[in-house]
């Protein structure tokens, strides 16, 4: 038998390997630009045709190339930016595998045109699928324009793993993000086609950040960026974090290190650690936090396309940045929040007194507890019995004399879906503590959380609405505009449709501003902006794929900010209705989220308690 091992061509070795680079039309924005930045380039122009698909174009105009270097960088492992192992320890550059372009060259047809500025002729030179078509001298600008063509071309497989063109536009934004909030002396635009999405010219972070976030609600960014600001000699940590009322569902944060993005969850935790008691647990703040450590003390991951970071010292700067990030939420505590500029304010000092810091603090009281506002029904004592009943929940341990509430208490059906016929018939409703609704059942007693079951009863009807088209709209009478980045406007047009079948009505203005001049006839007209803006976040929170859970995402925010709240007192015929409405639902168990919407109290039970 003959030998079976054999070396795979050029060709086929370099698809393999340029798979590990280049995933996704993102992939090869990233190295293009990032090359571009290591050129010294101080205006970078991207283009991209349907989401990077057919066209991803950077221009630069920096240092560019010799005719030799031009032709030499597309060879694998060929780089300007190393030339031992030694200089891997110290790398500042963005890149310096010298793999990107070789990667780029074999998947992809390439157009490269650059000309260094004593040059009087630049060098153009078209290769693809890792051949080279063309090299000739021309007339070009001074600088360097990469042009890579049909990514995939000659990969159907890597081509059809590619998500939506919404999705991949994501991912652009989402790498085009990453570089421009380091790189801020640098100007860039950004086209999609035509359509001009960022003009960013050269600024500082603060101003950067508004300008990409805050792209049409620039007052909102301005008010909440907070300096952080600590000099250490492990590590010097500067950047912006959010005022916890700015907190929101899906929060943009990024972290920073020797000016590479860097994801760390346990970096996360320490900020997060920083915010708690005064942000609600399912909100998250904003935060743009950049490290400078000695890059001899990290270990930037080999691999191109992670961005996880390992530090020699990670418990001392967990401990650092912790502190950085309360120091600057205290200091804003003693400062007037109205309005508050940073740019404009007084600078306090960084060393004021730690002891004088009052903790700082918002609105948001975690410890709330419907059960202890002081509402009095004076012939049965419910709030004795409940206020047992919720201490014995949290002390478990302690001996009680009694019986043993919890389990006895909550006892539930097994067999709720009996439970709508057993309701005795027009049996008084009793709304406790403005939250609750109880009544007889043939059983027992149910007992219904009003908002859950509201929640459970407008999701279905939202459900139903969305598959048929049924819904009313009501007018805005003055019109409100929502303002989008163009990530979200790109979420949001996906949710226009089902949004449209709930009633509401949009009016596309200029790029991603939308006029609402109707909404669904279940929810106010007074906040619908934020709604909206909450249901975004949402949406972004769940899957991957956001079309799959799309309508649920929709139905349940929508449900949620249109539900009736705890606190709201009902009349008896409400109540009736609510309950109707409840079993009438095949859910009326649960909510859609899965919370318990009632619960039951046997007979049997209550009777031992007497
Ligand atoms: P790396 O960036 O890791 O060195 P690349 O494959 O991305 O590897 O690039 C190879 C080389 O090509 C770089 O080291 C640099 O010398 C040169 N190069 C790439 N892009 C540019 C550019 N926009 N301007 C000038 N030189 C560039
Ligand atoms: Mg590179």
């Amino acid at each position: 038998m003959s030998d079976i091992i054999h070396l795979l061509p050029d060709s086929v070795a370099n698809q393999i390997a340029a798979g590990e680079v280049i995933q996704r039309p993102a992939s090869v924005l990233k190295e293009l630009v990032e090359n571009a930045i290591d050129a010294g380039a101080t205006n970078i122009k991207i283009v991209i045709k349907d989401a990077g698909r057919t066209l991803i174009q950077v221009i630069d105009n920096g240092k560019g190339m010799s005719e030799t270097d031009a032709r030499m960088a597309f060879e694998r492992h060929a780089t300007s930016k190393i030339s031992s192992a030694d200089d891997l320890f110290t790398i500042r550059t963005m890149g310096f595998r010298g793999e990107a372009l070789a990667s780029i060259a074999a998947v992809a047809q390439v157009e490269l045109r650059t000309r260094r500025e004593d040059d009087e002729l630049g060098v153009l030179i078209e290769i693809a699928g890792t051949r080279v078509f063309k090299q000739e001298s021309v007339q070009c600008d001074s600088g360097t324009s990469f042009q890579v063509k049909n990514l995939f071309f000659n990969v159907p497989a890597r081509r059809r793993f590619l998500k939506s063109d919404n999705v991949e536009k994501g991912h652009l934004l989402n790498e085009f993000y990453r570089i421009v909030l380091v790189n801020t002396e640098v100007s860039f635009s950004f086209y999609d086609g035509d359509d001009e999405i960022f003009q960013l010219s050269a600024s500082n972070i603060k101003i950067r950040i508004e300008n990409i976030f805050g792209k049409n609600s620039k007052k909102r960014w301005q008010q909440q960026l907070l300096n952080i600001e600590t000099s250490t000699n492990l590590i010097n940590i500067t950047g912006y974090v959010g005022k916890p009322e700015f907190a929101q569902k899906s929060a943009v944060q990024y972290f920073f290190v020797n000016g590479r993005y860097m994801r760390h969850p346990y970096f996360h935790k320490a900020v997060m650690l920083a915010y708690s008691q005064m942000i609600q647990a399912t909100e998250s703040p904003n935060y743009f936090i950049y490290f400078e450590v000695d890059p001899q003390t990290i270990d930037i991951n080999i691999h191109p396309t992670k961005t996880e970071i390992k530090f020699e010292n990670e418990q001392a700067i967990w401990s650092i940045l912790s502190a950085a990030v309360k120091e600057s939420l205290g200091k804003f505590n003693v400062v007037p929040s109205i309005d508050f500029d940073q740019e404009g304010a007084i600078d306090i000092p960084s060393n004021v007194n730690v002891e004088n810091v009052r903790p700082p603090q918002t609105n948001f009281n975690p410890n709330y507890n419907p059960f202890t506002t002081s509402y009095k029904r004076p012939t049965l004592d419910w709030e004795q019995l409940y206020g047992g009943f919720e201490k014995k929940k949290e002390e478990p341990d302690s001996p009680s004399e009694g019986q043993p509430f919890q389990s006895s208490m909550s006892i539930e059906s097994n067999d709720q879906q009996q439970t709508f016929e057993n309701i005795e018939s027009r049996s008084e409703n009793f709304q406790f503590k403005n939250r609750y609704i109880l009544t007889g059942i043939k059983s027992g007693m149910l007992m219904i959380d009003q908002q859950r079951a509201h929640t459970r009863v407008l999701f279905d009807l939202f459900m139903i609405q969305m598959e048929n088209r049924k819904a009313v709209s009501q007018q805005i009478l003055f019109p409100e505009t929502l303002e989008l980045t163009p990530d979200d406007a790109l979420i949001f047009e996906q949710m226009m449709p089902d949004l449209n079948r709930l009633g509401f009505e949009f009016e596309k203005m200029e790029l991603n501003s939308y006029s609402v001049k109707g909404v669904s006839s279940h929810v106010g007209t007074a906040s619908v902006v934020n709604l909206l803006l909450e249901m975004l976040d949402k949406t972004k929170n769940t899957a991957e794929d956001i079309s799959a859970s799309l309508h649920e995402t929709i139905a349940l925010t929508l449900a949620e900010t249109a539900s009736l709240k705890s606190g709201q007192r009902l009349t008896s015929e409400e109540m009736s209705d609510l309950i109707d409405r409840l079993f009438a639902s095949a859910n009326h168990n649960f909510t859609p989220d899965g919370k318990k919407i009632m619960t039951i109290f046997t007979g049997e039970e209550l009777d031992k308690r007497f």
